[in-house]
């Protein structure tokens, strides 16, 4: 147990700075060993606490023992008698050990406040401690300061002079530094501009160029792809018309309409063997053959018969003109196959709405136009049937324009654009020509009927442009006059149908003999189509001819017009397959061909 008063060195015993740190050195271990006194203290005080609060427990415990006791004893009193009376020796006992648990409660109590002030004094201790050595630290510490004050005043204001410069040049170096950064920041700017101007020239020109290119191999591509779309469509307009030459583009069918009476008998057969031949009986027992392109079997329904002839009618919507003739004597079935009743009906709009099929089923490539007229030719002068003012006595002429063409002025020209469009305009001029008939007091038969189709075709792709005309023809009557008995108006009619009838025939001849010249000029009927008879034109001539025996004479008459204009030059396949049959038959001696009369004659079939 060290004083500290008895050992503490004096201060004023040290003048020097190294006493002074001995004297602080000593102060340290003096309240080291101070501390480590408390320490002890307080640990003795634990020690005899901890065996205070022993005892305590034990006493605590004995207490608790003594008073199961007792409470045993009270229930073992309880139990045995209620005469019996508690032990005062007992009661003085416990009582007594009471009184002991009391006191040393306190003196316990007194011990943990004696505990407690120990704790409190170390603490103040601590802080002294900490508080004395600040103040002497403090003291060594000013006690140097003051001698260096005075020796480094003037250092101060002059280091104070020089940081400020120091600053300054500081400042400036760091200005001018960040002046040149940002000279140099511009210079790269300007380069990045130069260089994102250079390479947008740069770019600007490649895609000129690249454009050029483009568009130089485009324009070379699509002139290889149009040429080649060129070639294949007029490759596929070319084979079909050749398809249609091979059959000859003047040909000849017969049709024999079905007798309309059973009384009557049938006067012409066609022959079972050939298609193409057809044999009359006359009433006197001679008999007649003659051969044709084709003899339509009269089983064959009306769309039997269109099928046989569409492939003309697709001639024109590839630019070709097309004339399709009825010819035959009054009620010979004309009108039956090109207008046809109305639930079953001809060739007209059968035709008709086969070009408007083709043209959807050529795609949006090429743009068509459907235009139509009807026109009749009575007594050589044209009639509109489809101008609402139309009459018998107003008549049209033919006019051939500028580039050649012949046009018929204020004749209409409708467009058609729907199937139900050409069912209307063909009955509006149907009726238009009954109409006519009557009032001129004449049979409709007596007149010429053409409808005529004008197809335009627009490619969109080659920007050709094409007009094909399809001319269907309804003929008048071509019962001989002298049959007819008549005179006056009726005369008159008869001529000219006869005149008509007959220059059609000469022109038919003519071209289908390729002669130089053709008689277009001596009629209207031939005037009229003149443009759509020459050149590539395509020509069907179907003749009809009534099987009754009545009808003998005029069916001969017909099957003498289409032997005359069936007087052929052929082409391709008709014309080889003709010396062929001529071959043949020179090798067998020459049987066949000799009778013109009587022996077939095959044409272009
Ligand atoms: P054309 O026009 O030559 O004077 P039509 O066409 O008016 O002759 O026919 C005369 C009659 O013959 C009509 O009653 C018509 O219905 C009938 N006819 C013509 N051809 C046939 C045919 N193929 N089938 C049934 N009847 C026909
Ligand atoms: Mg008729």
């Amino acid at each position: 147990n060290l004083q500290m008063g008895d050992q503490s060195p004096s201060h004023s015993d040290y003048s020097s700075g190294v006493d002074s740190a001995n004297y602080f050195q000593q102060c340290k271990y003096i309240h080291e060993v101070e501390l480590v006194n408390m320490k002890l203290q307080m640990r003795i005080l634990e020690t005899h606490l901890e065996t205070k609060d022993r005892l305590l427990r034990n006493l605590e415990d004995i207490i608790d023992e003594q008073e199961t006791r007792i409470a045993n004893m009270e229930d073992f009193i309880q139990g045995r008698t209620a005469a019996y009376t508690p032990s005062t020796v007992m009661l003085h006992g416990i009582s007594a050990l009471s009184l002991d648990f009391g006191s040393l409660s306190e003196e316990n109590l007194r011990l943990k406040d004696a505990l407690r002030a120990g704790q409190r004094k170390e603490r103040i201790n601590e802080l002294m401690e900490a508080d004395e050595d600040y103040e002497s630290d403090m003291t060594s510490v000013s006690g140097e300061c003051d001698s260096a004050r005075n020796g480094t005043g003037d250092l101060m204001s002059q280091s104070a002079i020089v940081a400020s410069k120091a600053r300054a040049f500081i400042d400036e170096h760091q200005i001018s530094r960040l002046k040149r950064c940002a000279e140099e920041l511009k210079n790269e700017k300007d380069e990045l501009k130069r260089l994102s101007q250079d390479m947008k020239d740069a770019f600007t020109v490649c895609m000129g160029e690249v454009k050029l290119l483009l568009e130089s191999k485009t324009v070379d591509f699509f002139k290889v792809l149009m040429e080649r779309y060129k070639a294949e469509m007029e490759r596929r307009r070319t084979l079909h018309n050749q398809l249609v030459e091979l059959n000859g583009n003047i040909r000849v069918f017969y049709r024999i309409r079905p007798l309309l009476s059973t009384r009557d008998q049938a006067a012409i057969r066609i022959d079972s063997m050939d298609e193409g031949v057809v044999h009359l009986e006359h009433s006197s027992g001679r008999k007649t053959s003659r051969a044709a392109d084709f003899v339509i079997p009269t089983k064959f329904s009306q769309n039997e018969i269109f099928e046989k002839v569409s492939p003309i009618v697709t001639s024109s919507i590839d630019g070709y003109n097309v004339c399709i003739f009825a010819y035959g004597h009054t009620g010979s079935g004309k009108t039956y196959t090109m207008e046809g009743p109305s639930d079953d009906p001809g060739i007209n709009q059968r035709a008709i709405l086969q070009l408007f099929e083709a043209s959807q089923e050529r795609g949006n490539d090429i743009e068509y136009s459907i235009k139509l007229s009807m026109i009749e030719i009575y007594n050589d002068k044209i009639r509109d049937l489809l101008s609402i003012s139309s009459s018998t006595s107003s008549s049209l002429t033919l006019r051939r324009d500028e580039d050649g063409h012949l046009s018929i002025p204020g004749l209409e020209c409708r467009p058609v654009t729907s199937p139900s469009d050409v069912k209307s305009l063909l009955k509006e001029g149907s009726i238009s020509r009954v109409t006519a008939s009557t009032d001129a007091n004449a049979n409709s038969s007596r007149s010429h009927v053409i409808v005529r189709v004008h197809v335009h075709a627009k490619n969109n792709v080659t920007g050709t442009t094409t007009i094909g005309r399809l001319n269907l023809v309804d003929l008048a009557g071509s019962e001989r006059v002298s049959q007819t008995n008549a005179t006056g108006q009726l005369l008159k009619e008869a001529q000219a149908i006869n005149k008509s009838l007959s220059e059609l025939g000469n022109v038919v001849f003519a071209l289908r003999q390729g002669q130089k010249h053709v008689p277009f000029r001596n009629c209207v009927l031939t005037r009229l189509l003149e443009d759509s008879l020459q050149g590539d034109s395509k020509t069907l001539v179907l003749v009809h001819v009534s099987p009754e025996e009545s009808h003998v004479c005029e069916s001969i008459s017909s099957i003498n017009f289409a032997e005359k204009i069936g007087q052929v030059q052929m082409k391709g396949a008709a014309a080889f397959k003709r010396a062929e049959s001529v071959r043949k038959s020179t090798r067998v001696g020459g049987k066949e061909g000799s009778s013109p009369q009587t022996t077939p004659k095959k044409t272009n079939k």
